[in-house]
């Protein structure tokens, strides 16, 4: 079994309290990528310019990523973020986002990537999304991600592609700013409405909430004395979490309770390897032993009973 991902894949120019870097492989379907192989095959699909370094692309392949779907564009520009975080990382401000080769980007998808019956769409303009989306109807698991920039010029297109998806993983901020609802459970109530049986709700530093019709879950985030970058933590924890998911189904496991859960625990986990180092560097030399390592404190962290 195999996922398909579509988002952007881009050069990111970011500073934090703890440094900078001025040009840096970034982009929602690079870090998701990262992320999701750990646990299955992943078809990345999306547009580079004629600017992307070779290098760029071998790590964009680790652990296998399939790339037949990403498309050099000649001449083109790969797409392009510029951000700054806050002394304390919760906050950042976007100083510049350039679509590059993603304007009129018109994805036609492989065999291989149309086959996959898990499918992200990754954080780029629903419009792309939507059209992913129509090229694997029969995919048993789709997921999508946003942001407020797209919930704000591009709300409507954002709707009927999240109608389209089993799961929704957005910012809790923006879960309220896209239903314009002040409350998180009601926010999420609202788009269970639209279609999606799932709702994660990304909290940053502060965790992650799994809301369905019959329940809630939630996990704090794994603590750590450092962190120098959260750029791409919602998408590998995003890549964590689909991972997870399409490992399963692949073994003829269904779609459970518990396995959304475990399916977060996974994804805090590689969240929080990714922030630990700018950009894709943590999570590019990160192994398996070292996942399964965090994942056990993380369950000793979050277990409790009455005492005796
Ligand atoms: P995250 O920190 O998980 O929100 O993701 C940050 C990544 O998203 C960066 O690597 C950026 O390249 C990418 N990104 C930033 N803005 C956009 C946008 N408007 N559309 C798609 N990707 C974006």
């Amino acid at each position: 079994m195999s996922i398909t991902v579509v988002g952007s894949i881009a050069y990111d120019r970011v500073k934090t309290p703890f440094g900078e870097r001025e040009r840096m492989l970034g982009g929602a379907a690079t870090h998701f990528a990262l992320a999701a192989s750990f646990f299955d095959q992943v078809r990345a699909v999306g547009p580079v310019g004629e600017d992307f370094g070779e290098s760029e692309l071998e790590v964009l392949g680790t652990r296998g990523t399939d790339l037949a779907d990403v498309e050099r564009v000649a001449g083109g520009k790969t797409f392009f973020w510029h951000g700054e975080y806050g002394w304390d990382l919760n906050s950042r401000e976007t100083l510049d986002t350039q679509l590059g080769v993603f304007e009129g980007f018109q994805p036609k998808l492989s065999e291989g990537s149309r086959a996959s019956e898990v499918l992200f769409l990754a954080n780029i303009q629903p419009d792309l999304q939507r059209e992913v989306r129509a090229q694997l109807p029969q995919a048993k698991f789709a997921a999508l991600d946003s942001m407020n920039l797209w919930i704000e010029i591009a709300r409507e297109s954002l709707v009927s592609a999240i109608e389209s998806v089993d799961c929704l993983i957005l910012n809790d901020a923006e879960l309220r700013q896209l239903t314009e609802k002040p409350n998180l459970i009601s926010a999420a109530r609202e788009i269970l409405g639209w279609g999606p049986r799932a709702i994660v709700a990304k909290q940053g530093e502060y965790g992650a909430a799994l809301i369905t019709r019959e329940s809630f879950f939630a996990l704090p985030a794994y603590p750590l004395e450092t962190v120098m970058d959260p750029t791409g933590a919602g998408d590998t924890f995003a890549g964590g979490f689909v991972g997870r998911i399409a490992s399963a189904l692949a073994e003829g496991t269904s779609l459970s309770e518990g396995l959304l859960r475990e399916a977060m625990a996974y994804a805090t986990v590689l969240a929080s390897f990714n922030v630990e180092e700018f950009g894709t560097e943590r999570v590019e030399r990160l192994t398996r032993e070292e996942i399964e390592a965090r994942l056990g404190e993380l369950r000793a962290m979050t277990q409790f009973a009455a005492s005796a």
